[in-house]
């Protein structure tokens, strides 16, 4: 797919929320995913489903070992020969759970590293993790963030994160419902804590804050199925940041992701 194209990244969130994620990225030389938490099966068909055949993917980076980010990761790098790349305290943590994979690579955090012609830039995160961390992804002077999985912040991570042409950012539960909901207190807790996830209203103010001139895209990810509707999501990104004059549709837009359906692959 788009194989004329030299320059560039081409992505497509192809499953995100709390039951299980996946993100695809592609440049002119190198075809990865970030994270594989549906099963093995799933993913493949989310690849199929925008023109991907699983057989040309080179790499899986993985950001923690919570099961909905790596439960296809052993299957799919068996399968497919890949190499699996994760800091050393999340491979501690997951390797029980994965099975054998061949080819363990080490990318630590904090570290940027060069995979074909893309420049990958690791970050911590907060969150209840082993070595939690997410990615900028860099190339011709364009830039894809991810952000989930975290229950702050931080001015360092705003600093990193800054004037991305598109983002993931996390938009993981409306603050009423899951406090109204059903979850147990000691649940809701982890979850509003500083090492749960980003609300609606966290993702949006963090949002208003890094978003720059270059910026374009902003996707809402890890949406809970019990504590969030996109529709709320959805509203209370654009109420924040049109509250702060950002110009919502004219100069960037916001998208929904799915629990279960691909994002259509997009250029940066
Ligand atoms: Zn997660
Ligand atoms: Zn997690």
């Amino acid at each position: 797919m788009q194989s004329g194209l030299n320059t560039g990244l081409q992505i497509s969130m192809l499953a995100s929320g709390s039951t299980g994620n996946a993100t695809f990225i592609q440049s002119a030389q190198r075809k990865i995913l970030v994270d594989a938490g549906l099963s093995g099966k799933k993913v493949i068909e989310l690849l199929q489903s925008i023109g991907v055949d699983a057989n040309e993917l080179d790499a899986i980076f993985v950001t923690h070992e919570h099961t909905d980010h790596i439960k296809g990761v052993g299957v799919l790098a068996r399968k497919f020969h890949l190499p699996v790349y994760a800091n050393e305290g999340t491979w501690q943590a997951m390797e029980h759970s994965l099975g054998k994979i061949q080819d363990k690579e080490i990318f630590e955090m904090g570290k940027t590293m060069t995979f074909g012609d893309i420049d990958i830039e690791s970050f911590g995160v907060s969150h209840d993790a082993a070595a939690p961390q997410f990615y900028r992804f860099h190339k011709d002077q364009k830039s894809f963030v991810m952000l989930t999985d975290t229950g702050y912040c931080s001015d360092a991570m705003r600093g990193i994160i800054k004037n991305a042409d598109a983002y993931l950012m996390e938009s993981n539960h409306d603050l009423e419902m899951l406090r109204m909901g059903s979850y147990p207190w000691p649940l809701k807790q982890r979850i509003l804590g500083d090492y749960g996830h980003l609300s609606n209203d966290d993702g949006a103010d963090v949002m208003q804050e890094v978003l720059g001139d270059k910026t374009k895209r902003i996707y809402l990810g890890h949406l809970s199925r019990e504590n969030n509707l996109k529709e709320i999501a959805h509203l209370t990104m654009e109420n924040n940041l049109r509250e702060h004059d950002l110009g919502v549709d004219y100069d960037f837009k916001v998208y929904d992701t799915d629990p279960e359906e691909a994002t259509p692959l997009f250029s940066l």
